[in-house]
């Protein structure tokens, strides 16, 4: 299989070590971390499960596979698993994203170049212009371009037959799709956060790899703080292993990843700093909600976006926060994860409506 990466995503290199973006040191080991068959692939098993049907049924008739929509929230494995798909249908894989693709010459470029039955990868395909997603239409319908040459009066439209191709197009906004785009994929797969001994599972599947001695209680004690995601489970598995050679024999142990991960400030359920400085806004700012998600964003200096795709998933999975129709609201369980003896009862009963 040929991987060519023609463009990886605008990379948000903030500090945060929870943020699940990429960032620099996280390129150097994602790949040799990457899983390659679905059978590594760890969790997100009905999702598996289906493409495992889809593939085989596609190769089975000889035909590409049905365009893809995989949606969740950043380093749930979104462009791992389209590797695997482009690897189990024995197939290579073109990766790009929507803000690389500027103008209908790179996309007609990158259609024309496919070999049959090839995956193109698009990650934030819900940043594809308006220009660009119209020429994507016939493509993915009729895999045909079309392509106005000349100007004025003169301007003629030809028709260039393609390959037959799989797109697959990863976002994290998938409510942000244009309704045409979305209705254009067969298969829409919205990947979970994982459970802790998934990504235990993860995390000592990537110490054999990256040869860190380290323990499953360890690895449990890392996974409890990972947010759900395993790209933030490998970061933090390779700052533990620093303290882990400083600090102790190089073994990680439940200890020595609880030391390295109360130093990095990740508290015992993976919240750090700009996730209490939003808890506690709600709570201690605006008597625990209802807050609109713009005010709270201005009110603790931070974008609205980081707030809504990096902490609300996370929060809104371990139950700390919920969405009312009136803005957010903190639950008891973040109250008391906090230390706050405060009961938020009105804000309880708007989400059980
Ligand atoms: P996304 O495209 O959703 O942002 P990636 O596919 O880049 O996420 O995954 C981030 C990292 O997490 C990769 O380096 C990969 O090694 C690891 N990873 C993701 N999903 C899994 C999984 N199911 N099993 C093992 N490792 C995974």
């Amino acid at each position: 299989m040929v991987f060519v990466v023609l463009e990886t995503s605008e990379l948000d290199f903030e500090n945060r070590i929870v943020s699940p973006d990429a960032d620099k040191s996280d390129n150097e080991i994602d790949y040799s971390l990457r899983p390659k068959t679905l059978g590594e692939y760890i969790g997100q098993d009905k999702v598996k499960e289906n493409l495992r049907i889809f593939i085989e049924a596609a190769k089975g008739r000889d035909e590409p596979l049905d365009h893809v929509l995989l949606y969740g929230p950043p380093g749930l494995g979104k462009t791992t698993l389209s590797a695997i798909i482009a690897h189990e249908m024995g197939v290579n894989i073109r990766i790009t994203s929507g803000p690389a693709i500027e103008k209908p010459g790179d996309l007609a470029a990158l259609l024309t170049n496919l070999s049959e039955n090839d995956v193109l990868f698009i990650d934030e395909i819900h940043r594809l212009s308006r220009s660009i997603e119209e020429i994507l239409y016939p493509a993915l319908e009729d895999f045909a371009l079309d392509i106005i040459i000349g100007k004025g009066p003169s301007a003629r439209s030809i028709r260039i037959d393609l390959p037959k191709f799989t797109l697959i197009g990863a976002t994290t906004r998938a409510g942000q799709l244009t309704s045409p785009l979305r209705d254009r994929f067969g298969v829409v797969f919205r990947l979970e956060l994982y459970t802790n001994e998934q990504l235990c599972d993860i995390i000592m599947r990537s110490s054999v790899i990256l040869a860190i001695a380290c323990d499953r209680d360890g690895a449990m004690e890392i996974a409890r703080r990972s947010r759900g995601t395993p790209r933030i489970a490998n970061r933090l598995l390779k700052r533990v292993r620093d303290f882990a050679e400083v600090m102790g024999n190089g073994k990680i142990t439940e200890d020595i990843a609880k030391i390295a991960l109360d130093r990095l400030e990740i508290d015992s359920l993976g919240l750090d700093s700009l996730d209490k400085r939003v808890l506690n806004m709600i709570i201690k700012g605006y008597g625990g909600g209802p807050v609109g998600l713009e005010t709270l964003a201005s009110a603790i200096g931070e974008e609205s976006v980081t707030i809504e795709d990096v902490c609300e998933p996370y929060l809104m999975q371990l139950g700390f926060l919920s969405r009312t129709p009136r803005g957010r609201c903190a639950t008891n369980l973040a109250y008391r994860h906090l230390g706050y003896a405060l009961k938020n009862e009105d804000c309880e009963q708007q989400s059980l409506i």
